[in-house]
C-alpha cells in the first residue's frame, strides 16, 4: 500500500466508516483503520444491532405467550430456545459487519486492520502508526478523522468480571436466562436490555440514582415509562445510588446507599459510556482531552491540530450512531468541499422498549430553564384507530412549540412504533416547521402518524378526535 492518503479515518464504527465512504465518494484517497477484524464498531458488533435483534426476538416470545390469544390465535407449548435466539442475533451482526467491508471496498476505501496511533506530524502530513497482530506500518495523511468511539463506563466500587458482573456486551450474550438480574442504571441500555431479559423470564431489578427513569428525557415521558415497565414486571427503584457490587460464591451482591445488600445471579452495569482514546497517541501530537475524556473540537469538528478532526462518541454530544454518521458526513464534506453541517437541534433519540420512546429537540424542562415561552399539545394513542387495531394503545405524542412563533421546538413520544414516527418530527424541525404546518399536512388514515397531527392541532386547542 502506497502510504500517502488524503484522509485517514481511525475507527470503523458508524462515524468512521460513513466518513470514509463519503470521503471516497468525493474523490479523496481514503484509508480506514480498524483494530477489530469485524467492521461497524460498537453499533454493529455490540450495540444497536444485536440489542435490537434481542429486543425483537424477546418481544415475539412475549407476544406468542401472552398476546396472540387476544387476536383469536391459539398457540400451545411456547418455549424458549435461547441458543437459537442468540445465533439469530449473531447472524444478523455478521451479515451487517460483512456488509460494511463490502461497502468500503465498493467505494474504493482502503482498509487497514490494526490499532492506529498518532505520531508527531511530518512535513508531508499527519503520521499514524498502525499496529496489526504481527506487523506495524506508518502511513501519512493530509487529514485525519478520529472516530474511535466509546467503551462501557466504570462505576467506583463495582468490579466488572466477565458476564457475572458485566456491561452491555456481556448482557447481549448471557448463555442462560439469569434467575435474578440487577441492572445498575435506568437509562437507555438498562431499560432496553433489562426488558430483554425480563421478557425471557428473568426477575429484573433496576436501580437508578435519579428519581425517575430516563432522567435526561422529558419528565412526562420518564414518568409514563416507569408506570408501563413496572406493569410489565420490571422492579424499578429510584433514588438509589449503587456503591458496590461483588461476586460472592455462586451469587453476586449489590450494595447501594441506604439499601439492604441485594443478592442476584448477574449484574449489568449500565451507567453510561466513556470516550475511548486508549493508545491513540493524543499526547504525542498535543491533543488534550476534556474533564470527561472527550476530544475537544470546534464547530467544524476540528481538534486543536489543524487537519485532525474528531467525530461520534469520542466528542461531545449525544452518543448515538446517527449523530456519529451525520458528523462523519459533515467532516468528509468539509474536507472535500469546504462545507459541512450538522443540525444538532433535530437529532432524534429512540429507545426500543415496548412501547418505544422517541424524542427530538428540547424538553419542557429545558425550555423552562432557558426562559423560552412555549405552548404544548398532546394526544394519546388510545384515541387512534390504528393503535386500537394493533392492540397497542399505550402512550402519547407531545409537541412543544414556541409561544410566539409557533415553531416546533421539541417532540416527545411514547407509544407503538414511535421510533418510526419521530422522523416526521425531525423532518418538520429540519425545515423549521410550525405546529400549524404539521397540523395542515394531510395524514393517511388510519395511521399512527395521525397522533402526531392531532398533537399538533392540540397545540392550538383544536384536536379533532378528543
Ligand atoms: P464506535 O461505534 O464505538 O466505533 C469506534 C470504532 O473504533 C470501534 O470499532 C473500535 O474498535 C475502533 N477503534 C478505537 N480505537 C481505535 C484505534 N486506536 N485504532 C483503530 N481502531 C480503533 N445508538 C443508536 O443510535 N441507536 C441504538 O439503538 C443504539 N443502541 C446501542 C446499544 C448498546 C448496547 C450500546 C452499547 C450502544 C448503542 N448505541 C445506539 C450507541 C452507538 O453504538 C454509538 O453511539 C455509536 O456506535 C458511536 O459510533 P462511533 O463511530 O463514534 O464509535
Ligand atoms: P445512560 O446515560 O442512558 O443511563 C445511565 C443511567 O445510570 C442514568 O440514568 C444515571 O442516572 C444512572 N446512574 C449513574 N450512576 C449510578 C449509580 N451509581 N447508581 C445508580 N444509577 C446510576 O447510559 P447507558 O444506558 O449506559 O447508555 C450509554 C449510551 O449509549 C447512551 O448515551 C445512549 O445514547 C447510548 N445508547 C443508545 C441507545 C439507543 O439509541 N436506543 C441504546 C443503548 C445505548
Amino acid at each position: 500500500m502506497d502510504a500517502l492518503f488524503d484522509v485517514a479515518v481511525i475507527g470503523a464504527g458508524p462515524g468512521g466508516y460513513v466518513a470514509a465512504i463519503r470521503c471516497a465518494q468525493l474523490g479523496l484517497r481514503t484509508v480506514c483503520i480498524e483494530k477489530e477484524p469485524a467492521l461497524g464498531g460498537t453499533c454493529l458488533r455490540v450495540g444497536c444491532i444485536p440489542s435490537k435483534a434481542l429486543l425483537e426476538s424477546s418481544e415475539r416470545y412475549v407476544e406468542a405467550r401472552k398476546h396472540l390469544a387476544e387476536h383469536g390465535v391459539q398457540v400451545q407449548g411456547v418455549s424458549l430456545d435461547l441458543e437459537r435466539l442468540l445465533e439469530r442475533k449473531d447472524k444478523i451482526v455478521k451479515g451487517l459487519t460483512d456488509g460494511v467491508a463490502h461497502l468500503l471496498k465498493k467505494n474504493g476505501v482502503e482498509r487497514l486492520e490494526g490499532h492506529g496511533c498518532l505520531l508527531p506530524r511530518a512535513e508531508d502530513g499527519h503520521r499514524i502508526e498502525v499496529r496489526g497482530s504481527d506487523s506495524a506500518q506508518v502511513i501519512t495523511a493530509t487529514n485525519v478523522i478520529i472516530a474511535t468511539g466509546s467503551k462501557v463506563a466504570d462505576l467506583a466500587g463495582v468490579e466488572r468480571c466477565g458476564d457475572r458482573i458485566g456491561g452491555s456486551t456481556e448482557a447481549l450474550a448471557y448463555d442462560a436466562v439469569p434467575e435474578r438480574l440487577v441492572v445498575i442504571g435506568a437509562g437507555v441500555i438498562g431499560l432496553e436490555l433489562g426488558s430483554v431479559w425480563a421478557r425471557l423470564g428473568s426477575n429484573v431489578t433496576v436501580l437508578e440514582y435519579s428519581e425517575r427513569c430516563l432522567p435526561m428525557m422529558d419528565a412526562a415521558i420518564g414518568k409514563r415509562a416507569a408506570k408501563i415497565f413496572k406493569r410489565q414486571g420490571l422492579t424499578l427503584k429510584f433514588g438509589v445510588r449503587v456503591t458496590g457490587a461483588r461476586v460472592d460464591g455462586d451469587h453476586c451482591v449489590v450494595e447501594a446507599e441506604g439499601q439492604e445488600p441485594i443478592s442476584c445471579d448477574r449484574v449489568l452495569v449500565a451507567v453510561g459510556r466513556a470516550p475511548y482514546t486508549e493508545g491513540l497517541g493524543l499526547d504525542q501530537v498535543g491533543i488534550e482531552t476534556d474533564e470527561r475524556g472527550r476530544i475537544p473540537v470546534d464547530a467544524h469538528l476540528e481538534t486543536s491540530i489543524p487537519g485532525v478532526f474528531a467525530i461520534g462518541d469520542v466528542v461531545q454530544g449525544a452518543m448515538l450512531a446517527h449523530k456519529a454518521e451525520e458528523e462523519g458526513v459533515a467532516v468528509a464534506e468539509r474536507i472535500g468541499t469546504g462545507w459541512g453541517h450538522v443540525n444538532y437541534d433535530a437529532i432524534p433519540n429512540v429507545i426500543y422498549t415496548d412501547p418505544e420512546i422517541a424524542t427530538v429537540g428540547k424538553t419542557a424542562e429545558e425550555l423552562e430553564a432557558a426562559g423560552v415561552p412555549f405552548k404544548e399539545g398532546s394526544f394519546p394513542f388510545m384515541a387512534n384507530g390504528r393503535a386500537r387495531a394493533l392492540g397497542q394503545t399505550e402512550g402519547f405524542v407531545k409537541i412543544l412549540a414556541h409561544g410566539e412563533t409557533d415553531r416546533v421546538l421539541g417532540v416527545h413520544m411514547i407509544g407503538p412504533r414511535v421510533g418510526e414516527l419521530i422522523v416526521e418530527a425531525s423532518m418538520a424541525m429540519s425545515f423549521g416547521a410550525s405546529s400549524e404546518d404539521i397540523a395542515r399536512v394531510c395524514h393517511a388514515h388510519p395511521t399512527l402518524h395521525e397522533v402526531v397531527k392531532e398533537a399538533a392541532l392540540a397545540v392550538d386547542g383544536r384536536a379533532l378526535h378528543m
